[in-house]
């Protein structure tokens, strides 16, 4: 395993595994931090659909769905709105993003047919061939410009 930045390894500390929209949520939630600017007081987070994001979101933002600051929606849109006292910038994933993301999806759907079933080696084969994978697409998340991956919703 590659061992992420500092502030992905804080991520998948908290979400429990590595996977894209965990990093992606991390993504947007920087991305819509740098874009609101220098900000003083309570920040708010509203995210669009209930996905692994909304840890990354959380970790990056300090908002957190316990304490209220992080609500999630389900409107089927990976669109994270950030709020401050004094501004507020919405932003969302890139088809690009979503695509990247998507592949890792279908691997994980192809290799879990059989599940529990499987012989202890076939399992073990299985979980290297999506950490492989995981080991080639996450570095592309942390390294990729924001354009790539974040989109600023108009408003
Ligand atoms: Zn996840």
């Amino acid at each position: 395993m590659i061992e992420p930045p500092e502030i992905y390894s804080r991520i998948y500390s908290r979400h429990g595994h590595r996977c894209p929209m965990s990093t992606l949520g991390g993504r947007l939630g920087l991305a819509a931090m740098r874009w609101l600017g220098e900000s003083s007081g309570e920040l708010q987070a509203v995210y669009s659909i209930r996905t692994c994001a909304l840890d990354g979101i959380a970790e990056v933002t300090g908002c957190s769905e316990e304490n209220g600051s992080l609500i999630a929606k389900s409107d089927g849109r990976h669109a994270l709105i950030l709020k401050s006292p004094k501004a507020s910038v919405e932003v969302e994933l890139t088809a690009e993003a979503l695509e990247m993301a998507g592949q890792y999806r279908s691997l994980c759907n192809r290799l879990e047919v059989g599940g529990d079933e499987l012989e202890a080696d076939e399992q073990k084969k299985r979980r290297a061939e999506m950490d492989a994978m995981l080991d080639e697409l996450l570095p592309q998340f942390w390294q990729a410009e924001d354009q790539l991956l974040v989109q600023k919703v108009s408003e």
